[in-house]
């Protein structure tokens, strides 16, 4: 199996990158961002809950989010021919997490590390959220959410990169020039 952590700050394009890995190599997308957002749209008490999190820019507790791979991982399909994990892990903790999930499973993982100057990013996102219209895209929470960025989830490239499984992407310009970067990579992690 070929399992792909995305990694990168909002807005450096894992949610597109994802898309076009999808299309390219038919792997499943996990996007925890996703998982949380449908909970909130259930209009459940949980998903009210997370809404009062997310629309802060905070990132939900590490158990919580543990326990979501837990089932999702548990749920994949025996013919799964890999995963993308776009947002998760956001933190050391849930790095550790994902490495033993997937170590009970026989399963590995790299980590393609997304990079986007910030300029470009709050950019790219105040962009979105004039279209999309998410609630978490506006320049207050985004400053926020790169904060946390910066000082919590940085650090997990370090973890990656000292076991030998990570890659940095850049991707300032464009998505056509990120994915032939990545595609590049995953050719030779897919033999
Ligand atoms: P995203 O769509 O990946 O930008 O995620 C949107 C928001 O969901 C984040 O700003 C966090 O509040 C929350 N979230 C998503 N994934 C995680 C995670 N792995 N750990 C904690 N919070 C998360």
């Amino acid at each position: 199996m070929l399992n792909i952590i995305l990694g990168g700050a909002p807005g450096s394009g894992k949610g597109t990158l994802s898309d076009i890995i999808v299309k390219n190599y038919g792997l499943q997308h996990l996007s925890t961002g996703d998982v949380l957002r449908a909970e909130i749209a259930s209009g459940s008490k949980l998903g009210q809950e997370i809404n009062d999190i997310i629309s802060l820019g905070n990132l939900i507790p590490d158990a919580q989010m543990i326990q979501l791979l837990q089932n999702y991982i548990a749920t994949l399909p025996a013919d799964c021919k890999g995963v993308i994990f776009d947002g998760f892990p956001r933190t050391v903790e849930q790095a550790h997490a994902l490495t033993q999930m997937l170590d009970e499973h026989n399963m590995d993982a790299y980590m393609l590390d997304l990079y986007a100057e910030e300029d470009v990013i709050i950019e790219r996102l105040l962009n979105r959220g004039k279209i999309g219209g998410r609630a978490d895209d506006n320049l207050e929470t985004i400053k926020k959410r790169l904060r946390i960025y910066n000082e919590t989830t940085r650090p997990i490239s370090d973890y990656y990169l000292r076991r030998h499984k990570y890659f940095l992407i850049n991707s300032n310009i464009n998505p056509e020039c990120t994915w032939s970067q990545m595609d590049v990579i995953l050719k030779q992690l897919a033999q």
